[in-house]
């Protein structure tokens, strides 16, 4: 008998909502279902029930973790923070992380991976690493820019690249790495843009969002294969 795999994605806060309403854009949920995955969205409760019915993550992007959650200080340009959705997603890292679920971490997802292994962040990138290259277009809007992968990481392989195009939408990014977590894509100004683990291998967290069309987008679908085929195989273990 055949079973879908299902993938739980995070979605925004319903702080950044005029309606006060949990939403996520398509464009996640017609990545996911492309590749053949069946996707339901986690708004919240306990994490560990959250985890129970799902065979992969992905944590979604949005806005900004709360300071607090990593040591770091309060910044004027902090958008949209929820400290009921950073203190779920985090719990939810934690419990997929010790239970081998595989994770697509996205953007925000990725700096919640990191944060949750014990990573900090950058408050807000152009300070850090000035504007010469841009990671978001004014007043938030994506742009295009380049990633170098290095050639010794999986993600070089699950690519079949070291070098692409990607679609950016970001003013933090990861500073400090978690906890088993190495660099996996860099931005020519030296931003990190992706991060993975030696193991497990079915975690992949790039800072770019690979599910918005218009930048090397058959490259980018080949994350979302990859992480399809972590999924499916945990759903074959549980079955
Ligand atoms: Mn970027």
């Amino acid at each position: 008998m055949f079973h879908s795999s299902h993938v739980g994605l995070t979605s925004y806060s319903p702080c950044g909502d005029p309606k006060g309403a949990f939403s996520l854009p398509a464009d996640y949920i017609d990545a996911v279902a492309d590749v053949g995955l069946e996707p339901s969205l986690l708004v919240g409760g306990d994490p560990r029930a959250s985890l129970e019915t799902i065979d992969g993550l992905l944590l979604s992007g949005g806005g900004d973790i709360d300071p607090g959650q990593y040591g770091g200080e309060k910044h004027e340009t902090n958008y949209m923070v929820d400290p009921r959705r950073d203190s779920y997603e985090i719990e939810l890292t934690r419990c997929a992380l010790a239970s081998g679920l595989p994770i697509l971490a996205i953007c925000r997802g990725m700096q919640i991976l990191n944060v949750a292994t014990g990573g900090t962040l950058v408050a807000h990138v152009p300070e850090r690493f000035g504007s010469a290259l841009e990671h978001r277009a004014p007043p938030r809007e994506p742009v295009v820019h380049r990633v170098q992968v290095p050639a010794d990481s999986r993600l070089s392989l699950t690519l079949a690249t070291t070098d692409l195009a990607v679609m950016s939408w970001h003013h933090q990014a990861v500073d400090r790495l978690g906890t088993g977590l190495r660099v996996a894509a860099t931005a020519a100004d030296g931003v990190i843009e992706a991060v993975e683990f030696v193991q497990p291998r079915s975690v992949i967290a790039v800072q770019w969002h690979p599910e918005l069309k218009g930048a090397d987008d058959g490259r980018q679908r080949r994350l979302f294969a990859a992480f399809a085929e972590c999924v499916q195989e945990q759903r074959r273990g549980r079955s």
